[in-house]
């Protein structure tokens, strides 16, 4: 999928539910949000998406800073999203919060920065932590 049309989808999202808050936004898109901890140490989950029955679920690692989690979240809404139908992958797993090893990590990346790019306070927490939102921007810029 291209920069463009992820773009387009993040557009979409946000014009069909105009809610901005992601725990909302997983309500109103029926996919079930939970909560779990699974520590703060290196390799540690940050969360998951994964579909069972048709059922959509997106577990996030509850032990992270709250903007992290919301950033995992929406990285998490991204394959829910726009990899719903990849045939034979059913669960996608985060450890890394930039993981460019696969393309579909990227491209929920991608999504997530999108998402994110008018979410001041965000933006305002990550000046500490760039690398994931600079290296994303990065990417849509060479693009
Ligand atoms: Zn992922």
């Amino acid at each position: 999928m291209s920069i463009d049309s992820i773009s387009k989808e993040v557009k979409k999202l946000k014009r069909k539910y105009d809610e901005p808050n992601p725990v909302k936004l997983c309500r109103d898109m029926k996919i079930s949000l939970l909560h779990h901890p699974m520590g703060l140490f290196e390799g540690a989950c940050k969360g998951f998406y994964m579909e069972q029955s048709r059922k959509q679920v997106i577990v996030i690692n509850s032990e992270l800073d709250e903007y992290l989690q919301r950033i995992i979240l929406i990285h998490e809404l991204g394959h829910a999203l726009i990899h719903k139908n990849v045939p034979g992958i059913k669960t996608f797993h985060d450890f890394n919060l930039f993981d460019e090893t696969s393309h579909y990590e990227y491209e929920a990346n991608i999504f997530a920065a999108d998402f994110l790019l008018d979410d001041e306070e965000v933006l305002k927490l990550l000046n500490d932590d760039m690398s994931f939102f600079y290296c994303s921007q990065h990417s849509v810029r060479s693009c």
